[in-house]
């Protein structure tokens, strides 16, 4: 664990980068969902190192998810086996698979827009390994836990921009 304060939001700047971004990927015909990582050190310097939208119908792939997009580009791009001192930001709750790349690659903290309403996601995998831990159970709990900050003040836009995409595929 980090000895870093997080602020309870990303700066704006972040926030409609990645609300943009997602934009961007529901004119492509994408699902519109975006993350970034970035490095925080507390003194609200910003830096982002990498953003990207989903692309899992853009590129027939599942597991194209936007935040294993930018997990894997930082990875790759700075050569590193980690992303301690990384923060990551998504414009949707990290769903069950997304949670097990970033406790894996050890991310510090993790800010969300919208809370997702479907299939296992950050916050009950983080429920179920804190609940075990506290048993003292090593079986389903992790022993990375980054903080978790849902964003409120951005979740309905997220939210919209989603319901939105959805809605017209259906009747398109
Ligand atoms: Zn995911």
């Amino acid at each position: 664990m980090s000895e870093i304060e997080y602020p309870a939001s990303p700066p704006d700047w972040i926030c409609e980068r990645l609300l943009l971004e997602a934009e961007r990927a529901a004119q492509n015909d994408e699902i519109p969902i975006a993350a970034g990582l970035y490095r925080y050190d507390g003194d609200a310097s910003w830096q982002e190192i990498s953003i990207a939208a989903n692309a899992t119908i853009t590129r027939k792939d599942p597991l194209a998810h936007a935040e294993m997009l930018v997990i894997d580009d930082v990875r790759r791009r700075l050569n590193l086996e980690y992303l301690n001192g990384f923060v990551l930001v998504s414009s949707l709750e990290p769903c069950l698979y997304c949670t097990g790349a970033l406790l894996l690659t050890r991310i510090d903290a993790v800010y969300y827009f919208a809370r997702s309403d479907k299939g296992i996601r950050l916050c009950d995998a983080m429920d179920l390994s804190l609940t075990h831990k506290a048993r003292g159970e090593k079986a389903g709990s992790s022993n990375h836990h980054p903080e978790i900050l849902p964003v409120d003040s951005m979740a309905e836009r997220s939210a919209l921009l989603l319901e939105r995409f959805f809605k017209q595929k259906r009747h398109g």
